[in-house]
This record gives C-alpha cells, structure tokens and sequence, in this order.
C-alpha cells in the first residue's frame, strides 16, 4: 500500500502514476481514466451522435474496457453492439469468448459470433500446423491480424454499423510507432491514430481507439477496481512469435527507468502525422477480385494469404 495520499482528496493513495507523478485514491482514479478516454473520444472527434458502434470483442482486458465504456459514454445516443471473433485457438479463444459472450448477456449488449473456421474453412491452430512455426506465409499474428480485420469490416458493414471499436491502447499503439520507425515502413505508421488509416475508404468502416492514450498497466487496475471480469488465464500460444513482444520489453524498460516516455512517443507522432500525411500520396484502392473488400491491388492481403495457405 502506498503511503501518499490522493491528489484530489488526500486519501489513501491507491494507485501511483509516475509519469505524472500523480496520486490517486480507487476512486479517483476511476474518475481520472474514465474522463481521459472521454476526451480521446471528444478531441479526435472519434463518435459522431447516432452512429452505430460496433466493438470487436475479444473477451480479454482491453476490448472489456473498451466494451464497458463505449457503453457507458455512448450507450444511450448510439447503438452499441459486440462482434465476437473465434480464430479457432483451443483453450484459449474459446476461453476468453465465454467472458466476452458473459459480459455482453450481464451489459445488455447485443453480439454477433463468427469464427475462422466457418467462413474461412480453417482456424489458427491448421495454419500453425500446416506452415510450421515461421514459413514464408508470415507470422502467426500478421496472418491472423489480416483474417481478423477482413471479419470485422465484413460484420461490420453486414450489421450496419458506422465504426467499428477496438480495444488498442496507448502501450499497443506506441510499440506501433516504434516497429514502423525500426522498419522505415513510412505507410503503416501514418496508418497509425486514434482512427485507423489517414482518410475514409469507401468500403473500409473506419476502426477507432478510444483507449489510445490509456496504458496497459490502468487498464487492468480499470478491469479490477470495476470488476469487470475478464480472461486472464493465459496468452495465445502462437504470441511468442510476435515480433512486437522484444518491442514491448524496451519499450516497458524505457517507461520505468524514464516516465512519460510512452506519452512523449505518442505526442510525437501526433506533432509528425500531419506533415508524414502531406509527403504520403492517397492510395487509390480497388475491389479485390476474390472478395470485393477494398484493396490497393487486383487482389487484397486476406485472399493471398488464404490462397498461399490453402497451396501449402
Ligand atoms: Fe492471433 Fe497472434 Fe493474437 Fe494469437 S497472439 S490471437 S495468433 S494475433
Ligand atoms: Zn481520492
């Protein structure tokens, strides 16, 4: 227990933020988070009143998060629903999913259930076993990334919704930066904000992240002091493979010897976006042959993989 006491009420602190530093007592904190992702929503004008929100909900802490206060801020101007996803990860996945499908039943959320192997005739643990642990069809987690975002933005414009939510957060995003720094991948970090991608694409339900700029670490004492029940038992097998995980662990290491870093990255990028934007010019996209979703050539990222899986 920590001996300082709140910035706000001078009780017992119960949390320390160091980047701050600041001092929070439970309820405070509560207080403190749930109005930052109030102003990332309002600031990045993230929901426009009316539209129709739908949250891909992995049963996990950040998209619970994310579920309970899309729901709780926009629940009664907006229609929120739920997109659950099953990439087919035994003991996993469908772990996590019963906390999702719980939580969704106890918030009055309603939610739609999809899974790899039926619309896509496989799940993650065949193409672990087909292709090994590092063959040439990528990495376990780009692979299912792309066949994830394929789903979403299927749902979400079969559901008629107007965004779809995600649960990334501000550790998330900024490993993001960093990679795409390290890679020179000038087109993927421009991608890169609280709405995913750099203008709306007819066809592509623009992705937002209320959680952007909320660390990893607040939103488990979120998940905790809310009680908000999620899976926690174990990772995704195949998550070592990621190459974000040595990016996470400098970055973590960064954080604590030197506070705000995370922060400083962040605002980094937010100052340099709009100039990178300039430089990038539009990408003009078609509809993949295969599937029709958009796509920068004849054929879009999820059907070559798929095709290349399905060859091997
Ligand atoms: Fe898919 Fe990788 Fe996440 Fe596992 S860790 S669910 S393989 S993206
Ligand atoms: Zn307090």
């Amino acid at each position: 227990m920590l001996k300082r006491k709140c910035d706000r009420c001078g009780k017992k602190a119960a949390m320390e933020l160091p980047y701050g530093p600041h001092y929070f007592c439970r309820e405070h904190f509560l207080h403190f988070f749930e109005k930052r992702v109030r102003k990332t929503c309002r600031t990045n004008k993230l929901v426009k009143p009316g539209e129709k929100l739908l949250v891909a909900y992995s049963g996990g802490k950040d998209s619970s998060v994310a579920l309970y206060l899309v729901n709780k801020i926009f629940g009664k101007s907006n229609k929120v629903e739920a997109l659950l996803i099953d990439e087919g990860i035994k003991g996993y996945r469908d772990c996590a999913l019963q906390y999702a499908e719980k939580n969704c039943k106890a918030w009055g959320i309603p939610f739609t259930r999809v899974s790899f192997k039926k619309e896509f005739g496989f799940t993650m643990v065949d193409v672990m076993r087909k292709t090994g642990a590092k063959k040439k069809i990528g990495s376990t987690c780009a692979f299912c990334g792309v066949l994830r975002r394929r789903l979403m933005n299927k749902y979400a414009k079969k559901l008629g919704m107007d965004k779809l939510v995600t649960g990334h957060n501000l550790d998330d995003e900024v490993q993001s930066i960093l990679m795409n720094v390290c890679e020179a991948d000038l087109s993927r970090l421009v991608r890169l904000g609280p709405i995913a991608g750099i203008s709306s694409i007819k066809g592509l339900v623009p992705r937002i992240k209320p959680l952007w700029e909320s660390p990893e670490i607040e939103i488990i004492a979120f998940a905790y002091y809310n009680k908000i029940h999620h899976y926690e038992e174990q990772c995704c097998p195949f998550k070592w493979q990621a190459k974000r995980n040595t990016y996470r662990a400098i970055l973590n290491q960064l954080e604590s010897q030197f506070p705000g870093t995370m922060y400083s990255i962040l605002s980094f990028f937010r100052q340099a976006k709009p100039k990178l934007v300039e430089k990038k010019r539009e990408v003009k996209l078609n509809s993949c042959k295969e599937c029709g979703e958009p796509c920068s050539g004849s054929t879009c990222m999820s059907c070559k993989k798929i095709m290349e899986f399905k060859k091997k």
